[in-house]
């Protein structure tokens, strides 16, 4: 009925749809991603590329909540969920050839556990729906990183990725390509991406020592205030710089760097 958009009655019903179906549509998508990288290396061939030549990808880990902006608030990590995406950058289309999920959330632990029970996630009686203990890091990106290349190891074919751009602080790199190297016998470039390194250089010029008078304002709430103010202001302007040189140097990088040294004037 769902596939229809004939509206779920009530949630429980609907939990208990994706009770039945949930597995099933795990490797329905397993199975679709696996698809999608064969229809990657059929592009390689089309091209007129060898199918084993290195393709880009590119990979992130998404959090439920922000690990950076929350960590004051709680004395426990505040993301309880991650989602790892890799993506080719073979065809226009972007498509997503491998994906991990790591989730801390349980109810029937919650529930075991207030019938007095010790039921620890996962390996408690009945359905677990985490795959990671309460006391594990939520943000073990090379971890993240091993288990997607394991699903793209897993073809008789594997793909072959050359470079793999990810953010600046993440470790994910190190876990996938110690992995592929081992399947394809060729380890991957790191690149990095603008996306972060605009969130690096934000951090940075909130954490520099200003001057006291650097900032007007009467008390420090309201220094750090324009401080804050300053950063974003600063970031978004270097931003703007960067895109409209990538754009204007179409992909040359001696000519970016160049024009880049001028920016400052
Ligand atoms: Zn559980």
């Amino acid at each position: 009925m769902r596939t229809v958009s004939h509206p779920a009655p009530s949630r429980t019903d609907m939990q208990r749809q994706s009770n039945e179906c949930g597995e099933m549509l795990v490797n329905m998508n397993r199975e679709d991603m696996k698809q999608q990288r064969q229809i990657v290396r059929q592009a390689l061939e089309c091209s007129g590329f060898p199918t084993d030549t290195p393709i880009p990808a590119e990979c992130v880990t998404r959090y439920n909540n922000p690990l950076f902006g929350s960590r004051t608030r709680t004395p426990f990590q505040p993301g309880t969920q991650a989602t790892t995406t890799i993506v080719e950058n073979v065809t226009a289309r972007k498509k997503i050839i491998a994906v991990h999920d790591a989730n801390k959330l349980c109810k029937t632990a919650i529930y075991l556990r207030s019938t007095g029970e010790n039921a620890i996630s996962p390996g408690h009686q009945g359905h677990c729906s985490a795959n990671l203990k309460p006391w594990d890091s939520i943000g073990n990106e090379e971890l993240y990183g091993e288990l997607p290349a394991d699903q793209i190891a897993d073809d008789e074919q594997p793909l072959v990725i050359g470079q793999l751009t990810t953010d600046g602080d993440s470790h994910a790199y190190r876990g996938f390509s110690k992995k592929h190297s081992e399947v394809v016998n060729l380890t991957p470039e790191n690149l990095r991406d603008p996306r972060h390194l605009a969130s690096t250089q934000l951090r940075s010029i909130d954490k520099a020592d200003f001057s006291e008078f650097m900032f007007p304002g009467r008390t420090k709430a309201d220094h750090e205030k324009i401080h804050r103010r300053f950063s974003l202001d600063l970031t978004n302007r270097c931003t703007v710089e960067y895109n409209f040189t990538f754009n204007e140097a179409a992909g040359e990088l001696d000519r970016l760097v160049n024009r880049l040294s001028y920016v400052a004037d």
